[in-house]
């Protein structure tokens, strides 16, 4: 349990708050849906993190740095499953979305701030497992991300350019050696400042997304300045706004030449919205397994505050949607993986364009799913839920950028709304 200013929950309630507990309730609950491959690794996460906190005597409190615990993460292998990375001797005999999903289960409901770090360091891994082109330099900076647990990031977003990501005016100046000259902005960049590896789009024209290029980069190199943007929402997070002042990328990084960024940008907003939606039905299941907890101990008038139907009913219809977002989220995974071992690894690029209106179905309401719910289960908690007792506060705090962070809301309702037409093209 964190520390807090003063105690406001009465012991007996806030020691049953506790991380045993709040699994149980999300493990009963999704018993029957999982397969047993799918539980068993979900319950292997748990345990690792239910020890890991009592051994640390992690306390949630504002001032662990959440970035220390990736290393033991990544050494248990519970950082990323997203790939086998049997190009780094990793191994991951069990992986894909549906495993990267019950690891983030297990993972946001110990630490909802240090899970979203993770899967941020996740979104700089993608790309260089699928472009590393066996190159020993790109090789090196993946076991830095997946076996050493060193933070990563993505360096999409610019200070004149967030939804519109593909009219970049960070640049990129091709040399004779095959080498880059990078300058420009980035900014919002999560875990930036506490990266070694980062990974960066720039354009070898302003505003013009067929010229755009992905780098590599090392944050030690010359020209590369960070410092950290503050987003008080989520305070133990580290985003970055970064200055490239002749910023030189040396032929070994460079993952994509000009003309093939915005490709290599597109083919990982999927595993991003899903990564999203994944994390967002996580806050929604530790926000609910926090007010199950509570609203059945805690008594007003005499009786358990969950009879009192502006209680159990608010929370019906929460675990209701939670469940099902769940289910459907579970069943997107499951096909995902599917298709890639049925198509040796890389999904056609028919059926993965079909997915994008999918992915962008399930982050348009898992973000608006984790915004509500995180809230209304806080509100049912009454003062508890927003006092610092609890990781309640946690939640509340991240499920507000949930709607901004990986594509707005906006702009989900704008991708969808063109999908409209072009289902209607196809009447
Ligand atoms: C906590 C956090 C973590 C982040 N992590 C990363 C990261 O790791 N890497 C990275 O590169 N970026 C990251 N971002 C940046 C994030 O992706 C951008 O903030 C987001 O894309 C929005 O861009 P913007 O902030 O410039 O807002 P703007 O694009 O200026 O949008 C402002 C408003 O206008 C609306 N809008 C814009 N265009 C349209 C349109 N065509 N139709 C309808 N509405 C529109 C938006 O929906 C929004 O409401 C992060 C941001 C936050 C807050």
């Amino acid at each position: 349990m964190p520390d807090f200013k003063d105690q406001a929950i009465k012991d007996e309630i806030l020691e049953k708050l506790n991380l045993k507990n709040r699994y149980s309730f999300l493990n009963n609950n999704l018993m029957s849906a999982l397969t047993t491959e799918e539980f068993n690794f979900l319950r292997k996460v748990q345990k690792f993190c239910l020890r890991y906190e009592k051994k640390n005597n992690i306390r949630h409190t504002p001032d662990e740095d959440i970035y220390s615990w990736m290393p033991d993460f990544a050494k248990a292998g519970f950082l990323t499953r997203a790939h086998k990375f049997d190009d780094i001797d990793v191994n991951f005999d069990y992986h894909g979305l549906t495993c990267e999903m019950m690891r983030a289960f297990a993972v946001d409901m110990f630490d909802t701030q240090f899970n979203m770090g993770m899967g941020a360091t996740t979104l700089a891994i993608n790309p260089i497992e699928a472009h590393h082109d066996d190159i020993p330099e790109r090789l090196n900076a993946l076991k830095d991300l997946v076996v050493e647990g060193i933070p990563g990031a993505i360096l999409i977003t610019e200070p004149e350019r967030g939804s519109d990501a593909v009219h970049q005016l960070t640049t990129c100046t091709p040399q004779e050696d095959g080498s880059f000259i990078l300058n420009g902005e980035k900014i919002y960049n999560t875990n930036a400042p506490k990266s070694k590896w980062v990974v960066a789009y720039a354009t070898a024209e302003k505003n013009s997304g067929s010229q755009m290029a992905q780098f590599l980069i090392n944050t030690s190199w010359d020209g590369f300045e960070c410092k950290r943007a503050g987003i008080p929402w989520v305070p133990k997070l580290w985003l970055g706004h970064e200055y490239l002042n002749d910023l030189r990328i040396p032929p070994e990084y460079v993952l994509g030449g000009v003309g093939k960024g915005r490709d290599h940008l597109f083919e990982g907003l999927v595993p991003e919205r899903i990564g999203i939606a994944v994390i967002n039905a996580a806050q929604a299941w530790g926000a609910l397994s926090h007010a199950f907890l509570y609203i059945n101990m805690r008594k007003q008038f005499n009786q358990e505050i969950l009879k009192f139907q502006g209680v159990g009913f608010t929370f019906a219809d929460y675990w209701a949607l939670t469940t099902n977002f769940t289910l459907a989220l579970l069943k997107f995974c499951e096909e995902y993986d599917a298709k890639l071992e049925k198509f040796g690894g890389e999904i056609p690029r028919n059926i993965s364009q079909a997915l994008v209106a999918s992915a962008s179905h399930l982050k348009l309401q898992g973000a608006s799913l984790s915004e509500r719910c995180c809230y209304e289960m806080a509100n049912l908690m009454g003062g508890a839920g927003v006092c610092d007792n609890t990781l309640m506060q946690d939640l509340v705090g991240i499920s507000r950028i949930q709607e901004i962070v990986g594509g707005t809301r906006q702009i989900q309702q704008y991708i969808l709304s063109m999908a409209t037409r072009q289902l209607w093209k196809m009447v």
